[in-house]
Order: structure tokens, then C-alpha cells, then sequence
């Protein structure tokens, strides 16, 4: 089992700011991002992610098709504004990710499963909108241009991934942060290799083990 900050800190490389992230702050990013994710989790306990949407009125369409954009499988998408929020499930998308999901120690998901992860991620989402307290605007932001008379900041994005992460392990129950199956599903269908992703964990283990 990779530990939370880990594949936290695998989700926060993703962003375009990483490398702006003062080292002594990436605690900072991690800790809170997953608090607010799991904090958000706590009111929703032993509810049904499907009841949960049908009870906010968000509207769930399921496409057969996955969706490629650029090379990458989009498997679920939304849409929202004041009025309205749809979620686009890619069936396809999602069925390819649960079939590749089993790894080592780890059971393969049922395409169930994989579609309330998927849900969920996206019903934190419609959380953070629908009460317009986004996870990445509630954190500091990061100096990303730093002039004698002029300073220009800018917010972490993939702190609401991250956060949206920790809910849906936590509604769910999960045990491991769930963009875990991102990188099996990589690894299994060839297309990240083991030894990659291996050297990835560690080196992340790492940073944190120094900057704690
Ligand atoms: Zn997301």
C-alpha cells in the first residue's frame, strides 16, 4: 500500500506550478488538500454516491464510447453552472480502467466500483462548486514571478485533485488514494513501466521523509 501523501505528492507533480512549490511547503500542499477532501467525506457517510447525485439533482448521462483526446482516455467529465450539473460517464474509459486494475497485493476493481470512484471525484467537484469553496483557492498561493516592485502569485490546481482523491477514498472507503489505478492501469496495459513507477514512489518518499 502506497501511504496518502505519497500518491498525493504524485497528483501535485502533475501541475504546471510544481516546480514553483517552495520545498518547505509541499507538507503545507499535501496535508491540506487531503484534509479537505476527507473532511468534505465525513458528512456523506454510508450514503450512496447515486442517491447522492439524484438528490442534488445532478444529471448523469453514461457514454458506451471512451473519449480520446490528444492520446489520453477522458473517463468522466462535468459540466456545471448556477442551473445545472452533468456528469459524462465513458463507459468504455472506465470498464478498460477496472479490467486493469489489479495489481500485486491489490484485488481488481469491478467496473461498480470503478464507476462510484469516478462519481465520487466528481461529486466533490460539484461540492466545491456548488459552495464555491475551491480547495486550491482556500490554500496559499505560490509566487510564481518575484520582481524588486512586482510580485506575481498564482493558486495550485491539482490541490482539488488531490482533494477530490481523499474524498472519494474516504466515502468509499478506499484503501489507498484512488489515483492509484491511474498508474496500474499505465503499468498493466504496458504503457508505464514497473520499474518507473517504483522509482517514482520512492523518490517521492523521499522528498517527504526530508522536508518532515
Ligand atoms: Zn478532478
Amino acid at each position: 500500500m502506497i501511504k496518502d501523501e505519497v500518491l498525493a505528492l504524485c497528483e501535485l507533480s502533475n501541475d504546471l506550478l510544481y516546480h514553483k512549490i517552495p520545498k518547505e511547503k509541499l507538507a503545507y500542499y499535501i496535508k491540506e488538500s487531503l484534509r479537505h477532501g476527507r473532511e468534505a467525506a465525513k458528512a456523506y457517510q454510508g450514503k450512496d454516491i447515486l442517491a447522492l447525485c439524484e438528490e442534488n439533482r445532478i444529471e448523469i448521462e453514461y457514454i458506451k464510447e471512451s473519449k480520446k483526446t490528444y492520446g489520453v482516455s477522458f473517463r468522466a467529465q462535468a459540466e456545471m453552472d448556477k442551473k445545472h450539473t452533468k456528469i459524462w460517464l465513458y463507459e468504455g474509459s472506465i470498464k478498460e480502467l477496472a479490467k486493469n486494475s489489479g495489481y500485486e497485493e491489490r484485488k481488481t476493481l469491478t467496473y461498480e466500483e470503478a464507476l462510484k470512484i469516478h462519481l465520487s471525484h466528481e461529486f466533490f467537484h460539484y461540492l466545491e462548486y456548488s459552495s464555491q469553496h475551491f480547495v486550491a483557492e482556500q490554500l496559499e498561493e505560490v509566487v510564481t514571478l518575484q520582481l524588486p516592485f512586482f510580485t506575481r502569485k498564482a493558486r495550485i490546481q491539482r490541490s482539488s485533485e488531490v482533494a477530490a482523491h481523499a474524498f472519494a477514498k474516504e466515502f468509499l472507503g478506499l484503501k489507498e488514494l484512488p489515483n492509484i489505478y491511474d498508474y496500474i492501469y499505465l503499468i498493466n496495459s504496458n504503457k508505464m513501466k514497473k520499474d518507473q513507477f517504483l522509482q517514482m514512489v520512492k523518490g517521492f518518499e523521499a522528498d517527504l521523509e526530508n522536508i518532515n
